[in-house]
């Protein structure tokens, strides 16, 4: 049967297009999908699309909006997927898969690979996540600890932008953790975050100025809308400092409260609400040294809790001695940490005499 006249034409338009400059089209648009659907739902489309659509041209320029994948909707077909950009040298596929091997997956060695590997790109949340891993001696013993490497690495990535990445180095300065004590130079780098992360606030509600509902909810803090965890930001919104840099920390959080991943017998997650990091070992986090009930992967974790959420709830209650019918207060009020059961047991950041 003859096609009407107009269908005709325009089918026979696109057949006509040269393949490179489909995939050029392709590739804006994967580095550029504000999310997966806009980009998969292109290789749902035909079969040619579908072909060039997986083009390595495409597929490493595909950005990190691409792989904002849901703890729930993960599965081998996602991971193949991943699994393709990482080959086409994609580093925010190889930021995401690490992230997802070494902590949901277990898969440490090869999750550490693809960090590094992303990292060798400069790419700053590798780089930040990496030195967390060598602050904690995830993955391995506590002797596995490199608190020098820990510092250099975050050295690296405030350099490149990171705001977690710039105040954990102000915090270590502070403390004089795995480098030499600045105390000035470590303040100063913290004003340094406080101020960036401000700014990266202001400018996100500007952006969404025309979208009032967001707007709001980026100013609003909602004490009981985050299920399963006490604490209270709304999952659709990404942590202030930077949405496309935490995505695979929200998919940690997901996996693990969800219920797809278990964590094994007392281990527990980072209580920022904006981590997710899982302990991959027993007492690898320090505890608020206050309340001793919320454990953090980082002193950048603890400093931020402290501000959005733990100064409200902490309580040292139960650290109160009875001293001739007198009260201590056992420890500083400003959510101090102490590493848990690892000796250490210095006090770190944001730690505020109680009166
Ligand atoms: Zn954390
Ligand atoms: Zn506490």
């Amino acid at each position: 049967m003859r096609r009407p006249f107009r269908y005709f034409h325009r089918h026979d338009y696109f057949d006509a297009l040269p393949d490179d400059l489909v995939v050029s089209v392709l590739s804006k648009l994967s580095s550029s999908a504000p999310s997966p659907s806009h980009f998969i739902n292109v290789l749902l489309t035909c079969k040619r699309l579908k072909r060039l659509a997986l083009h390595g041209l495409v597929l490493a320029r595909a950005g990190p909006k691409v792989f904002t994948v849901k703890a729930r909707n993960w599965s081998e077909s996602t991971h193949r997927f991943v699994k393709l950009c990482v080959n086409a040298g994609n580093v925010h596929a190889c930021y995401t898969l690490g992230m997802i091997r070494f902590y949901c997956l277990q898969n440490r060695k090869s999750g550490l690979a693809l960090m590094a590997k992303a990292a060798m790109k400069s790419h700053a949340s590798a780089l930040y996540s990496l030195a967390v891993i060598q602050f904690n001696g995830s993955g391995g013993s506590k002797s596995d600890k490199d608190l020098r490497a820990g510092v250099a690495l975050c050295a690296r990535a405030s350099l490149l932008g990171h705001i977690d990445a710039l105040r954990e180095l102000g915090h270590c300065l502070q403390d004089g953790y795995g480098v030499r004590q600045n105390i000035a130079e470590g303040r100063r780098l913290l004003v340094q975050a406080n101020a960036r992360e401000l700014a990266y606030v202001i400018r996100s509600v500007s952006q969404s100025s025309m979208l009032p509902s967001r707007s709001s909810s980026l100013l609003t803090w909602h004490p009981h809308r985050y299920q399963n965890s006490p604490c209270s930001v709304d999952s659709s919104v990404s942590s202030p400092s930077n949405p496309e840099v935490h995505q695979p920390n929200w998919f940690l959080r997901e996996w693990f409260e969800s219920g797809r991943g278990v964590l094994a017998e007392g281990l527990r997650l980072c209580a920022h609400i904006g981590c997710g990091r899982p302990e991959t070992r027993p007492h690898e986090f320090r505890r608020c040294s206050v309340c001793g009930k919320v454990n953090y992967c980082s002193r950048g974790c603890q400093s931020l809790d402290w501000k959005l959420r733990h100064k409200m709830e902490c309580s040292p209650v139960e650290l109160w001695i009875e001293d001739n019918g007198g009260v201590v207060v056992g420890g500083g009020g400003g959510g101090g940490v102490e590493a848990d059961g690892e000796g250490g047991g210095a006090d770190v950041a944001n730690n505020v005499a109680v009166g």
